[in-house]
């Protein structure tokens, strides 16, 4: 059986509503892949959808989008949706750089807002 895609979910603090929205909008369809997600964005999306099975790790911060960036170089992550804000100075400015390079360098579909997100969960639900 192939082992089902692993989809990165990372939202900025501004941006945590819209996605646990899109979150439980798109959860039965969500379901049905790995999700990986930074530490908060991650048990927001947990708590507001259940049937998700999150893997959360540190908080982006503190190293989480480093670690999903690893991620994606070891081939461990097929897909990301990161919601940025791109109206507030972050600390990990960045981390957040380096991560979303690493999607383009391992050339990963990579949605960084919701209305690309939106056409990627579509994408993916026609190819499974
Ligand atoms: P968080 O990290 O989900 O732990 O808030 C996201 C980020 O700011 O990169």
């Amino acid at each position: 059986m192939p082992k089902p895609l692993r989809l990165a979910l990372i939202a900025h603090d501004q941006k945590k509503d819209d996605m646990v929205a899109f979150a439980r909008a798109h959860e039965s369809r969500l379901s049905r892949y790995e999700i990986v997600s930074t530490g908060t964005t991650g048990g927001l999306v947990q708590e507001a959808c259940p049937s998700l099975s999150v893997r959360r790790v540190k908080s982006g911060p503190l190293g989480g989008d480093q670690q999903i960036g690893a991620m994606i170089a070891e081939g461990e992550v097929q897909a990301m949706i990161f919601f940025i804000d791109p109206l507030s100075p972050m600390p990990h400015d960045v981390d957040v750089k380096a991560l979303t390079r690493l999607g383009s360098v391992y050339d990963i579909p990579m949605a960084l807002n919701r209305a690309t997100a939106e056409m990627l969960v579509e994408k993916l639900a026609d190819e499974k």
